[in-house]
Formats: structure tokens, C-alpha cells, sequence
């Protein structure tokens, strides 16, 4: 069985055939500048040298049609016909309270998922634009919809209501719905794996960092918390988002800076974090690298991201009452173990102790606790497209 995992964004659209006999990636790719001059499709079949083919995509189906070239071509390809895909599997950023977990797509999944346009206006229309487009040119082809904000539907009441009237929960759905779902539910139940344990008796603490980041508390192999809200913005410290800050800086800012409700909006989402602390980039990469040579700025942007992960590590630990093991994930999580030891540091007196050795491993699953810890600290790369094509498959059985 081959699943096709589909990830649209406004411009772009990635995607991965999965073969999931053995679960492995026979192509994958990515289009990019849909809509846009020197639009291109880049596609690397496994095995082979990616290639990227200049092609004019106007519009998403455009897109969807010359993956399906790529996939089904003599030279670039991996299967004959598009009949070889037994299914679609695409990702949705926000599935509201509608979606508790991943279902076959239908019109009245459709018109669901439209009705959380208000609450994902940058992300839904595009996930939308997506799945239409490939539902014109596979019209047989089941397709399976996987919501980044499903994971986090088990949270209590306490957990998701802001202490605000709660008529505007009544009126508008406002509430703290969490995102990186699929993430944070993969790396829980492969970290269980890695403990040899059930999931539903452990307690864990996943922490999602990558240009966007969000930890989530997950007891039982249930989500009870987690640090992303409303929108993607709340929590952390990220590559160019703000996170938590005093809501009342809005109002200050709006006065003395003469913004607008739109230039706030920019403002934190995109040139604040990591990247608006250390005025030198939002890729950590950089930033590490400028903080090494010196620059204080980018230092204090570090100390801040590490800061935050590690008050949400010890707030999860407390509301758990305990915890069996935190797991990095993500481009920094599996990459970057300077983060990883600062956020760890000084933790001991929750059992989290890393050994420094074992820490300098980027990239792989492994288990980087000190042998005397009571609480393991673990690396576990994401796989999101996985995922997706496991819940499509679990579905369409
Ligand atoms: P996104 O949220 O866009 O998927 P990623 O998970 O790719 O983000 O994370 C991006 C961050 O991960 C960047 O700040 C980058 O510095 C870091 N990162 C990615 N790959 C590596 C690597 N090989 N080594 C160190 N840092 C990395």
C-alpha cells in the first residue's frame, strides 16, 4: 500500500509517497512559488539526485498534477500510475473542537473544515485549496484529513479556557487549542517504545522546537497541557514569534509606536523571538554562532528560548506530578545540544540529569540521560509525514 502525504501551504506544496509495507519514503518533494514567477517543483526519488523542474505552477492543481508526473515519470518516478496510490493523507493545521482525531475526508468533513477558516486564516484555505485540488485529479482516490491541533483535544477545561468572559468561548471558540499534534503525538509513542513501557503508564514532557515551538504535557498518552493557545503565537520564545508576553504591551505599543492592529500582529509573529532579541536571524544556527563570537545580544536571545522551554518543563512536571521522560524534538531538539544542555541544566532536583557525552549525538533517536537519572531525557526526530500515513492507513482499514 502506498499513501501520498500532502502538507499545502499558500505557495507550496510538499509532499512524500510512502510505501507502507515497510514504511519507507520512495519519493518526496516539494513545489514551490505556486502562484508566483519562477515557480519550480524540486523532486528527489530515493536513491537518485534530486532534480528540479522549472514549471509554471498557477495554481495548486497545477502543482498536484506534475507531482503525479514526477512520481509516475520513466527517469524521475517510483510507480507506474497514479493508480498504484491507495491513498492521500493531508496535513490540517486547525481542526477547532470538530475534530478530536483524524478522519476520511467527505463533503461534509469539507464543510467542516471551512467553518475553521476563522480560526487558521493562514493556514486552512491553503490546506483546503490542497485537498480540492487533488480530489479533481484523483477523484477515486480516498483521502484522509490529520489535524495538527487533534492531539491536544483531550486537554481538561481548565487546561483550554481563558479566564475571560466566557461567553466569547460560547460566541467564538476562543480557546487555547494547541498545535504540533502530530508531532507531539509521534515522539510520545515512539519515546514509550524507546522505555519499553506503555504509553498509557507513562508521563511525558515533548518538546517540539523548531522555528515554531510548543512543549506538551502527555500523561497517560493523552495530551493534558500544552504551550501553544488560540493561534501558534502563545508560549515559547521562537525563531521570530514572541510567545506569552503581557497582553498589555499591545495597547502600550499601539499608543506610543502608532501601530495598528495589523502591524502588532506582525510585529510579534514575525519579528520578534529569537530573531527580534538578538537582531541577527531567527535560525539558531546563526544566532549560536554570532553568540560564540561574542555578540551579547544573541546570547540573551539563547538564554531566553532555553528559559522558557525549561519553566514549561518544570510546570508540566508539576502538573503530572512527575514525569518518566522529557523528549527533544524538531530541528533544535534533534539538533542542536547546546539548547538541549542549557535547558537541562540545573534540573537534578527533578531527576533530570544528561549525560554530556551522550549529548553531542545530533540527529538520531537516543536516549542522552545520565546514568543516575530518575527522569530520562530523550532525542527522538520527528516524522510527521510518517504519521500522517499511518493514521491514513489506520483509517482506511
Ligand atoms: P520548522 O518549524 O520550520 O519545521 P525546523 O524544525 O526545521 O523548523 O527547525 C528549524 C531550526 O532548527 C533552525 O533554527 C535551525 O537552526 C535548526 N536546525 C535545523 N537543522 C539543524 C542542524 N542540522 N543543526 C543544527 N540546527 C539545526
Amino acid at each position: 500500500m502506498k499513501v501520498l502525504v500532502i502538507n499545502t501551504g499558500s505557495s507550496s506544496l510538499k509532499y512524500q509517497l510512502i510505501d507502507m509495507t515497510n514504511e519507507s519514503v520512495l519519493a518526496k518533494g516539494v513545489c514551490d512559488r505556486i502562484g508566483l514567477e519562477h515557480s519550480f517543483l524540486k523532486h528527489s526519488k530515493v536513491g537518485s539526485d534530486t532534480v528540479v523542474i522549472e514549471k509554471d505552477l498557477y495554481n495548486h492543481k497545477i502543482a498536484v498534477q506534475e507531482v503525479l508526473s514526477a512520481l509516475t515519470d520513466s527517469k524521475t518516478g517510483v510507480i507506474k500510475s497514479m493508480d498504484e496510490i491507495s491513498a492521500v493523507g493531508h496535513r490540517i493545521v486547525h481542526g477547532g473542537e470538530k475534530f478530536k482525531e483524524s478522519v476520511i475526508i467527505d463533503k461534509k468533513v469539507m464543510d467542516a473544515v471551512k467553518e475553521c477558516i476563522e480560526l487558521a486564516p493562514l493556514h486552512n484555505p491553503s490546506n483546503i485549496v490542497g485537498i480540492e485540488a487533488c480530489q479533481q485529479i484523483m477523484p477515486n482516490i480516498p483521502m484522509v484529513a490529520v489535524f495538527d491541533t487533534a492531539f491536544h483535544q483531550t486537554m481538561p477545561s481548565q487546561a483550554y479556557i481563558y479566564a475571560l468572559p466566557y461567553e466569547l468561548y460560547e460566541k467564538y471558540r476562543l480557546r487555547k487549542y494547541g498545535f504540533h499534534g502530530t508531532s507531539h503525538k509521534y515522539v510520545a509513542y515512539r519515546a514509550a517504545e524507546m522505555l519499553g513501557k506503555p504509553i498509557e503508564e507513562l508521563k511525558l514532557v515533548t518538546c517540539h522546537l523548531g522555528n515554531g515551538a510548543s512543549v506538551c504535557a502527555v500523561k497517560n498518552g493523552k495530551s493534558i497541557e500544552t504551550s501553544m493557545g488560540f493561534t501558534p503565537l502563545q508560549g515559547l520564545c521562537m525563531g521570530t514569534r514572541s510567545g506569552s508576553i503581557d497582553p498589555d504591551i499591545i495597547s502600550f505599543l499601539m499608543k506610543k509606536e502608532k501601530m495598528t492592529i495589523s502591524d502588532i500582529s506582525d510585529f510579534l509573529n514575525k519579528k520578534s523571538g529569537v530573531l527580534g532579541v538578538s537582531g541577527v536571524s531567527s535560525d539558531f544556527r546563526d544566532v549560536q554562532a554570532a553568540a560564540e563570537a561574542g555578540n551579547d545580544r544573541a546570547m540573551l536571545a539563547l538564554d531566553i528560548f532555553c528559559y522558557r522551554v525549561k519553566r514549561f518543563i518544570g510546570d508540566y512536571i508539576g502538573l503530572m506530578n512527575g514525569a518518566d521522560a522529557v523528549i527533544f524534538t524538531a530541528g533544535i531538539g534533534e539538533n542542536n545540544g547546546l539548547i538541549r544542555e542549557k535547558v537541562v541544566s540545573d534540573m537534578d532536583f527533578l531527576g533530570i540529569k544528561i549525560d554530556p557525552e551522550k549529548n553531542t549525538v545530533i540527529g538520531k533517536e537516543i536516549d542522552i540521560s545520565a546514568a543516575d537519572a530518575k527522569v530520562k531525557t530523550l532525542v527522538v526526530p520527528t516524522n510527521e509525514e510518517l504519521a500522517i500515513a499511518r493514521e491514513t492507513i489506520k483509517l482506511l482499514k
